[in-house]
């Protein structure tokens, strides 16, 4: 149902278009920077099931939402998802969703790309921080670089568009950079960089993580040409094309506040937890609205209340000492 009275407008009348979904917290790799190396998961129980997910992101549907992007952990590593999306694939077809589309490391990507294409995805983003096997291997802590280009390869056979993520790592990945872009472009591949975010506790000092993609991107503009374009994603993306590949290289800077204004997204957590806003911890409990009962008048009413209060912007801050800013971890929100 997309009629304006049912739409979900915030308090800063920003329009609620885009659902990020958490499907499960857990994932086949530990990224320094977004897993510490003993994490423990969540207990099944706690999750949202198939049927939960799936009502979830019927109701947001219902409200206008455009496009779902699915997200972890690792979203295949969870054995139903491919039946999360088949069932979903029904909004596609009615034509009241615009696109499914998924967030991945991939590392399974080779088993799934066929699949997911038949349901209907047009686009994934595969998240590829380094082109070096050993580098690969100290990023994730395990993971095997092969594994992700055979993946990458698989995509590309589906018909399946790839938009690579970077995070740019001080003194980890930032000689590689220019590398990652002409190799994305060289694919027909989109990059985006992304700015490292306080989010759980990783072991290791978030201050040493942190590049800042204004250094990352001086240092391409001596070697390439960058020039900005317009699109613009209502998220905090901004992009440049680069002259010498033609491509397309998109820089996601969260700690800054340049796309708060635009913010036409809100998240939920594999446990059904509704953050509207990615730095703030305020959330409402839409499992509780789920397992409460069978109707969906709870699940409106929690979804209703928060985006009424979505907050202006995030305060991300760096600069603080101590813990974490925030406590939950990348892995259990969704990046
Ligand atoms: N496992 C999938 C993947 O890696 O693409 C999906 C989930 S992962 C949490 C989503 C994205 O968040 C990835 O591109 C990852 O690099 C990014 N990410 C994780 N922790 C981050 C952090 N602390 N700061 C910035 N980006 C982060
Ligand atoms: Fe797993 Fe993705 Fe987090 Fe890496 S960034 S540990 S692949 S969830």
């Amino acid at each position: 149902m997309s009629c304006p009275a049912r739409a979900l407008i915030d308090g800063h009348a920003r329009r609620v278009t885009y659902l990020r979904v958490s499907v499960t917290d857990r994932c086949d790799l530990r990224c320094v920077y977004c897993m510490s190396e003993a994490m423990s998961f969540l207990p099944k129980r706690d999750l949202l099931t198939l049927e939960e997910l799936d009502r979830l992101c019927s109701a947001f549907v219902d409200r206008g939402v455009r496009k779902i992007r699915l997200t972890g952990g690792e979203p295949l590593v969870r054995r139903d998802v491919r039946a999360l999306i088949g069932g979903l694939s029904r909004h596609l077809a009615s034509g009241r969703l615009d696109e499914i589309t998924l967030t991945t490391n991939g590392t399974l990507l080779s088993r799934h790309a066929q699949a997911l294409a038949d349901h209907g995805v047009r686009r994934v983003n595969v998240s590829l921080d380094t082109l070096d096997p050993d580098r690969y291997r100290a990023i994730t802590r395990w993971g095997a670089l092969d594994q992700v280009l055979d993946g990458l390869a698989a995509a590309r056979a589906a018909g399946l568009a790839v938009k690579l993520n970077a995070v740019a790592l001080a003194g980890v990945n930032e000689d590689e950079i220019e590398r990652l872009v002409r190799f994305a472009h060289g694919e027909g591949m989109d990059i985006t960089l992304i700015e490292v975010m306080p989010l759980g506790d990783v072991g290791v000092a978030r201050e040493d993580q942190f590049l800042s993609l204004e250094t990352v991107r001086a240092r391409l503009a001596e070697r390439l040409t960058l020039t900005p374009i317009a699109d613009r994603t209502g998220g905090p993306a901004r992009y440049v094309r680069v002259a010498e590949t033609g491509g397309r290289l998109g820089f996601i800077t969260p700690m800054s506040h340049n796309f708060c204004e635009s913010c036409n997204r809100v998240r939920v957590t594999c446990t059904g937890m509704l953050y509207t806003c990615l730095g703030h911890e305020e959330g409402r409990d839409l499992r509780r609205a789920l397992r409460g009962s069978e109707g969906d008048g709870l699940l409106h009413a929690a979804i209703d209340d928060a985006v009424a209060n979505k907050p202006k912007g995030h305060d991300f801050d760096l600069s603080r000492a101590g813990p974490p800013m925030l406590a939950r971890h990348m892995s259990v929100t969704g990046g």
